[in-house]
């Protein structure tokens, strides 16, 4: 297979992905396959949120199932398998325009010079800010329970949130830990229906409802979690040796302010062609502003937005004189936003 190269030089991509999760390594596995010279800039592994999920069931094409780091390493592999540059642990921390129209994207290691961006930083998972919680982080406090859940064999953790990933999670600690309090602020949870009907089946797990999480304690190790009934006002301590916290995400884009046009919660906002308010410069998965958050629509996103960056760079080529990708390369495009 010949190696793809950028009709603008060496030193310039075609496309630069920031982010290498489900949507990220799709735009990785078009891009590369429509023969752009492409680079995937993630900061950690590749994989993302998936990569640290048991088991994904509701991803079309494995009936039984299949582990979500299993799938990231298959949709990594798809992606270096079409000459995709894969570029892990290198955080991004800026993303501006020089003079000539390239976008240039700031990493830890230095500067990548680019005539499109495929943003797919994907989300990250909030913090509490309970007393107790940063300063337990790696010694009983954890948001991963496929990475950490093993060490509570025998023992007992609690659970916060009532979402997909609190009840999925704590099912997966169930096959470790005796027992598992899920705490929840309402008394009804945000979780799908069949994750619901298996949780309130086991009986390892209790539920305390209609209570949030105050104070994490313990000497060296976590001890206990403090929890307050938020319909009483009462309060209950609860014997626990892990707190695994589950309550929501948040987008991983802060870098991004006053770049491209972000929501009032962080996410990426663009059209419905995957294209941001700053042109050649599209977005996919968790860290855009969608109503879905799941495998199956990042993938959709990241196949989308890879599509129209090569639609883009067709425009480019096809203006005479259009030298610059942001610049200029907006009016070849014509359309973006
Ligand atoms: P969610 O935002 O869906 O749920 C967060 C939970 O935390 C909610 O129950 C919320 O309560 C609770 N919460 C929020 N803030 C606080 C707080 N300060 N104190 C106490 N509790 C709080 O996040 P998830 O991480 O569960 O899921 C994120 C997205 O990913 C969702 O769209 C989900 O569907 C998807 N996902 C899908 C999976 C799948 O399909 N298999 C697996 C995992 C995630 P309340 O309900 O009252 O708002």
């Amino acid at each position: 297979m010949s190696e793809p190269t950028s009709s603008t030089g060496a030193d310039v991509y075609d496309v630069v992905i920031v982010g290498a999760g489900p949507a990220g390594l799709t735009a990785g596995i078009y891009t590369s396959r429509g023969r752009l010279k492409a680079a995937c800039l993630e900061r950690n592994m590749a994989g993302g949120q998936i990569a640290l999920t048991d088991l994904v069931e509701n991803y079309p094409g494995f009936p039984e199932g299949i582990s979500g780091f299993d799938l990231s390493q298959k949709m990594k592999e798809q992606a270096e398998k079409f000459g995709v540059e894969m570029r892990e642990i290198e955080g991004v921390s800026e993303l501006r325009t020089d003079p000539e129209g390239c976008h240039v994207v700031v990493t830890d290691r230095g500067e990548i010079r680019t005539r499109t961006v495929i943003l797919a930083p994907g989300v990250e998972p909030r913090r509490s800010g309970i007393p107790g919680e940063a300063e337990f982080i790696g010694r009983g406090v954890s948001w991963c329970a496929t990475c950490d859940g093993a060490l509570y064999r025998g023992r007992t953790v609690a659970v916060i949130g009532g979402g997909d990933s609190a009840v999925e999670e704590g099912m997966f600690l169930t096959k470790f830990a005796d027992k598992v309090y899920l705490v929840h602020r309402r008394d009804e949870l945000r979780a799908a229906e069949i994750a619901q009907e298996r949780a309130f089946a086991n009986p390892r797990f209790e539920f305390v409802w209609d209570s949030i999480p105050k104070r994490i304690d313990g000497a060296e190790m976590v001890e206990a979690l403090e929890v307050e009934n938020v319909k009483t006002g009462e309060g209950r301590t609860l014997p626990v040796n892990g707190v695994f916290m589950y309550i929501g995400q948040l987008p991983n884009t802060t870098w991004l302010k006053g770049t491209v046009e972000l929501d009032e919660y962080g996410y990426i906002v663009t059209d419905g062609l995957m294209r941001t308010s700053l042109p050649g410069v599209f977005a996919c998965g968790d860290a855009r502003a969608n109503p879905l958050k799941q495998i199956a629509m990042a993938v959709g996103e990241g196949a989308l937005a890879a599509v129209q960056a090569e639609r883009y760079l067709d425009a480019l080529e096809s203006s005479p004189g259009m030298k610059s990708a942001a610049g200029d390369g907006a009016a070849a495009a014509g359309t973006q936003r």
